[in-house]
């Protein structure tokens, strides 16, 4: 969803409200892929404060599927994301990347809502994820998710290749 921002080139020191779809389906943080759970409509009021320079506040809520940090299963993880951003249109993308204000939902007079959307939720987005305090994780040597049952793993010897050194020592005990 675009927002042609030269409709409001004629509405000097007015605000202009918008309520717009998400298209978002899925998040892309840079490394990993997270699908949208569920979205709202995005409310932003556009502000033309002249000269080219608009101001963009609102805020949405949404919600990703991210996988918990221990045991992988994905957790619905909700945002409010709120939006208080100045566009200046008089700034060339150059300029922009060199000033490190790289304003990807800036495109010419457009704004992408879903670009915006993602840039604040890239902000928001929480370093680890856990589907609960006390998550058990999954067994690493099984991959037995550890909060559904256990495993017998930690009953067996440590390490297949402890095992191996064990009866090295057997056998040289032996001779
Ligand atoms: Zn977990
Ligand atoms: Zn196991």
């Amino acid at each position: 969803m675009l927002i042609d921002l030269s409709e409001l080139f004629f509405i000097k020191g007015k605000a202009k409200e918008y309520t717009v779809p998400l298209e978002l389906e899925i998040f892309c943080d840079g490394m990993n892929d997270y699908k949208v759970a569920d979205r709202e409509l995005v409310r932003l009021v556009i502000t033309n404060q002249g000269d080219r320079v608009f101001a963009v506040t609102g805020e949405t809520r949404l919600s990703l599927w991210i996988p918990c940090a221990r045991c992988l299963e994905p957790v619905k993880v909700p945002f409010l994301l709120e939006f208080d951003q100045e566009l200046d249109l008089n700034l060339t993308d150059e300029a922009r990347m060199a000033d490190l204000n790289e304003q990807f939902y800036l495109n010419g007079c457009s704004l992408d809502i879903d670009q915006l959307v993602s840039s604040e939720l890239m902000l928001n987005l929480p370093m680890r994820v856990l589907c609960s305090d006390n998550c058990k994780g999954i067994c690493n040597r099984c991959g037995t998710n550890l909060n559904r049952g256990a495993c017998d793993c930690a009953g067996k010897s440590l390490d297949p290749r402890m095992s191996v050194i064990q009866d090295i020592f057997k056998q040289l005990k032996e001779v």
